[in-house]
């Protein structure tokens, strides 16, 4: 139904994939992916941050021709590590190193599973270049979905979800037209905390935060499900993933994780995607599309699954959420300024130096105080997610309740 999903249909036998974000949850889960199927891969880039230990490990078994870390030390420390017969690899550094991998015209498909706002720009830049990508990194699209779609409408690019709600939406709107879309539904495990007395919100450590019910994932995501700006930020990447207005754009707590998501229709009817929680099979399908390509992953057991249960979120308890709606409303720098603010707090509280009631006051003050400019460009959205994060570190912030 959208222009951003839509540019070109092909299957080629063969994906000459570029992996941004290698060594993280979704990195190592799409080396997963590549496992089952070593013949429909051919790893050309792997990225990693500070990781290199994992990263060599990765380059001995995958072989790509290219790697980017995080800094000319670590670059070092990689290169040190690598055993003397080992295959030749070019080794590039930091945010350039990354655009630079992720645009090599030996890449077909770019995997974006860089965590936060640094994902941006190679994911821009991959589009930009004609490239398929199959995006983890919602952050991209929270603060530069305006400009990655304007990227895929004005070129070959194309873009399709991993994140599993996102996946599960696409899923349900196959073969459907854009007039019978009536409303999104986003579900959400609700994260640790959904039923948890907001009165004890204070004493929240971040152990607690750390141990998501069903999903294992990366430090920043999971503490963005136990705030619920998880939720949020994926109500944004919706909105410009499929192009429907924010008042139909629904969320769900569905505290076992079995239904993905849901798009419901003008005639009543209403079309769900369910699953064992598991982010390979929405990794797999990025990487598959438009065919499914059969999988042991785990099957969900009918004999097990006794209940499937959703409610409304408590916005009150979960102001994260609302935070998130009321910069999509604002538009603008308005996302960018939110996930800046919030990407700080998060930093803050893993460092112990914030409480977790602070991550939603930290990110309203700073929303609060910066000016909202509309149509940014991309060095507007960097300027812009370089004051909130300053903003946040000035923060007069108690590290408790
Ligand atoms: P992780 O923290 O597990 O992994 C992040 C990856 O990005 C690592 O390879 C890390 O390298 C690298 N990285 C971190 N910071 C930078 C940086 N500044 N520049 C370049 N690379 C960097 O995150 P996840 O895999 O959990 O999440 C990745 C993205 O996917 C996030 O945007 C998240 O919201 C999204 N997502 C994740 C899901 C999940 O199940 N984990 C589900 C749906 C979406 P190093 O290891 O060296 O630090
Ligand atoms: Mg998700």
């Amino acid at each position: 139904m959208d222009p951003l999903l839509q540019n070109g249909t092909s299957d080629p036998e063969s994906r000459r994939l570029a992996l941004l974000g290698a060594t993280g949850s979704v990195g190592t889960q799409t080396l997963e992916v590549v496992r089952l199927f070593p013949d429909r891969f051919d790893v050309r880039v792997l990225t990693c941050h500070q990781n290199v230990e994992r990263l060599a490990d990765q380059v001995q078994e995958f072989r790509p021709a290219c790697v980017v870390v995080g800094s000319v030390e670590r670059a070092e420390a990689f290169e040190r590590m690598l055993p003397a017969d080992a295959p030749d690899v070019r080794v590039l550094v930091g945010p350039e190193g990354l655009c630079e991998a992720a645009t090599r015209s030996d890449v077909d498909v770019v995997l974006g599973a860089v965590v936060g706002f640094a994902g941006l720009r190679p994911v821009l830049r991959a589009v930009e270049a004609g490239k398929q990508v199959a995006l983890a990194n919602k952050e991209t699209l929270v603060v530069g979905g305006a400009l990655v779609a304007q990227a895929l409408e004005a070129g070959d690019g194309r873009l399709l979800p991993v994140d599993s709600e996102h996946s599960a939406i696409f899923q349900c709107l196959a073969g459907e037209s854009e007039r019978s879309v009536e409303d999104l539904v986003l579900t959400a495990s609700g994260g640790p905390f959904w039923d948890r007395p907001a009165e004890t919100f204070g004493e929240i450590t971040v152990e607690e935060a750390l141990d998501h019910p069903n999903w294992s994932m990366g430090a920043k995501i999971t503490i963005d499900s136990a705030t619920m700006m998880n939720k949020g930020l994926e109500v944004i990447e919706a909105k410009w993933l499929f192009d429907v207005p924010v008042d139909r754009i629904q969320v769900l707590v569905h505290p076992q994780s079995i239904v993905h998501s849901m798009v419901s229709f003008a005639d009543g009817a209403v079309k769900a995607q369910l699953g064992v929680p598991d982010m390979k099979v929405p990794i797999q399908y990025a990487l598959s599309y438009p065919a499914r390509w059969p999988a042991p992953h785990e099957r969900l057991d009918w004999d097990e699954l006794s209940r499937l249960d959703f409610e409304r979120p408590d916005l009150d308890k979960f102001p994260c959420l609302q935070l998130a709606y009321d910069a999509l409303e604002a538009g603008g720098t308005a996302p960018a300024i939110l996930n800046a603010a919030n990407e700080a707090a998060v930093g803050c509280f893993l460092d112990e130096q914030m409480g977790f009631r602070d991550i939603p006051r930290a990110v309203e003050r700073v929303l609060e105080r910066l000016p909202v400019q509309a149509d940014p460009t991309l060095e507007d959205l960097v300027a812009a997610d370089t004051e909130a994060r300053r903003r946040v570190e000035e923060l007069p912030l108690p590290a408790s309740n």
